[in-house]
């Protein structure tokens, strides 16, 4: 923590000879009663990373409640604090991806902005950073989710992650320090519109390390995260991933068929024997059967369907309105920009 900004030359893309840079980028959908709280927490914890330059980049995703009125009233007391505004709510995703390409740090740390991801948390992971880490992820010490069937169904999703796309999301949160390589990586290179951010942070491999912590219960507010919303961030995340629900369909289909042959046979059988006729629950639960399996089938591809739909419709995730302080990145009309609103 108290660490002496010796070590610059360990991480590329430090300014030659200049101090190095952190960006913390913070998406906020109605926040701006925490505003001040989380600002004041955030502040008082870069001050604990040894010197480092700092900007913090609040982006309002379609706020309704000012938060980025209060963003414009607070920012003269805070050295380095940008705001972006959105054109709308875009969802958390995109206000992620709208920060992350507005950060010109050498490191960047994105974080909720409801204190759930506590910013003491953040001379720890720029320790990490400093000792040669690339991606440093905030891992939860106990899965949260309020409601029952929402941790359910985390603990099924993370299950399927891993045995179906080998990604560890156990406790997965985005709060998370990625190097300027790996944000480069995560924004420049990974051009897919439907994003999740949590999966894309681990893909990117380099050294990788974990810090722990613990989740507050949120002082103010409330998550804006239906459990609609939730399946529908789970279902990206999978089809995003792996394609392997799509061979799982063969399979079904596989073993629909070796059930079918059977029965052939069988019907068959009787009606060489004379036994015809008494088959009506067999066929019922045939057609029953048949039927699921072939809706379920059509489920999954119209899942890749529609993303792919998506992605190549090739629209912006986002739309920028407005945007307050900082100085654009030297190098940014190379970035493949989003549109931008008025
Ligand atoms: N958020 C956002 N856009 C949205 C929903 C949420 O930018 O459409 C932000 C929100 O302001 C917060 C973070 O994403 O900073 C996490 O949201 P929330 O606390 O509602 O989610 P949870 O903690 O339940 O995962
Ligand atoms: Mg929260």
């Amino acid at each position: 923590m108290s660490e002496s900004s010796s070590a610059v030359s360990l991480v590329p893309g430090a300014p030659e000879g200049g101090r190095r840079r952190l960006s913390v980028v913070i998406p906020a959908k109605d926040e701006r009663e925490g505003l001040e709280a989380l600002l004041a927490a955030v502040y008082a914890a870069l001050g604990e990373c040894g010197g480092l330059e700092h900007e913090v980049i609040v982006v309002d995703d379609g706020s309704r409640d000012g938060t980025f009125e209060r963003l414009r009233e607070l920012q003269p007391r805070h050295p380095g604090l940008r705001g972006v505004r959105l054109s709308r709510n875009f969802g958390k995703e995109a206000a992620l991806l709208a920060g992350l390409r507005a950060a010109t740090g050498d490191a960047v740390i994105t974080m909720d902005a409801d204190l759930q991801h506590p910013p003491a948390v953040i001379p720890e992971m720029v320790a990490r950073w400093r000792a040669g880490a690339k991606v440093v992820h905030g891992v939860k010490s106990r899965p949260s989710g309020a409601r029952r069937r929402d941790r359910f169904a985390s603990s099924a999703f993370n299950r399927l992650m891993r045995y179906l796309a080998g990604i560890e999301m156990r406790r997965a949160s985005d709060f998370t320090l990625l190097d300027r390589v790996a944000a480069d990586v995560v924004v420049r290179e990974l051009p897919e519109r439907r994003r999740f951010y949590r999966a894309l942070t681990r893909w990117v491999g380099f050294r990788q390390e974990s810090v722990v912590f613990d989740v507050p219960p949120r002082e103010r507010g409330s998550s804006a995260w239906s459990s609609a919303r939730l399946m529908d961030l789970a279902a990206t995340g999978i089809v995003s991933f792996t394609s392997l629900p799509l061979r799982l369909v063969t399979f079904l289909g596989l073993a629909t068929l070796v059930f079918a042959v059977v029965l052939v046979a069988d019907t068959l059988w009787s009606w060489f024997t004379g036994t015809a006729v008494s088959g009506y629950a067999t066929v019922e639960v045939t057609l029953l059967f048949v039927g699921s399996a072939v809706m379920i089938s059509l489920g999954i591809l119209g899942e890749y369907v529609a993303r792919i739909y998506d992605e190549v419709k090739a629209r912006p995730g986002y739309v920028v309105e407005e945007e307050l302080g900082g100085a654009p990145r030297p190098d940014s009309p190379s970035l493949p920009t989003p549109a931008q609103g008025g």
